[in-house]
């Protein structure tokens, strides 16, 4: 299979490391009395060249997220929207928010009242329903975006009842860390805040985005539906331009 080239090379190294992955996702759904397919792998190619994307396409991925809009919306144009569900999963400003909408089929980064609003609000001028995920902060770091474990609920009912965005549920990131004990109570942080919040609204869908290359046991188990995996997959992100 590998022949030289940089396309050869990543499906080289997805034969070796898709099959570890989704091993690692159905053992930990099997842990947690769940099926392998009730969670979705998101391959995160960001920072990675478009050999990467086109070999997770070959090998079967169909969902994919970056981080960055101009990255972003270079890769869409190279690649097309037939094959391939896109993520936007970083923070987006609200003066990119245009440029993202005409790209993602799903906005998983809504991390302020603001950038909702204003989602809506473009949404509504294009006369479409955007589908997103709001970013919640469980993890108690200060760094991290997303709304405040004690003002999500607040948030996601309100975003929820905006007419041009479809809640499909929560996104979390867990701080970089191995202590199990952190990075369990953020995911059930998060699972708690959805499930609550679901109680009140039968507008707010059933997906929980958490769980990256070095955490996604720990996510699966706490009620995880999608991951979102770069480096377990792609390997190290090539260069400065992937950046974190
Ligand atoms: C980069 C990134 C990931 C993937 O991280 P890996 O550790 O490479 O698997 C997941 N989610 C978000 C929001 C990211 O920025």
């Amino acid at each position: 299979m590998y022949d030289g080239s940089e396309a050869g090379e990543y499906a080289a190294r997805l034969a070796e490391t898709l099959p570890r992955v989704r091993d690692e996702i159905a053992a930990a759904a099997a842990g947690a009395g769940r099926t392998p397919e009730s969670v979705r792998l998101l391959a995160v190619s960001k920072g990675h060249p478009l050999e990467a994307i086109r070999a997770a396409l070959a090998a079967g991925l169909g969902e994919l997220g970056e981080n960055r809009v101009a990255e972003l919306a270079g890769k869409v144009e190279a690649i097309g929207r037939e094959s391939v569900r896109w993520h936007m999963i970083g923070h987006v400003q609200r003066r990119k928010v245009g440029g993202v909408l005409e790209v993602v089929d799903c906005v998983q980064s809504v991390d302020s009242m603001r950038l909702a609003e204003r989602i809506d609000r473009l949404a509504a001028e294009s006369g479409r329903t955007v589908e997103v995920l709001v970013q919640v902060n469980t993890s108690g770091e200060a760094a991290k975006g997303g709304f405040e474990a004690d003002e999500a609920e607040d948030a996601v009912l309100a975003i929820a009842g905006f007419g041009n965005v479809r809640v499909e549920g929560l996104m979390t990131m867990a701080p970089f860390v191995d202590d199990e004990r952190v990075l369990r109570g953020t995911f059930s942080g998060a699972r708690r805040i959805l499930e609550e919040v679901r109680r009140q609204s039968s507008e707010v869908g059933p997906q929980l985005s958490m769980g990256m290359s070095n955490d996604l046991r720990f996510a699966v188990e706490e009620g995880s539906t999608m991951v979102r995996i770069g480096t377990a997959l792609f390997g190290a992100r090539p260069g400065l331009a992937g950046g974190a």
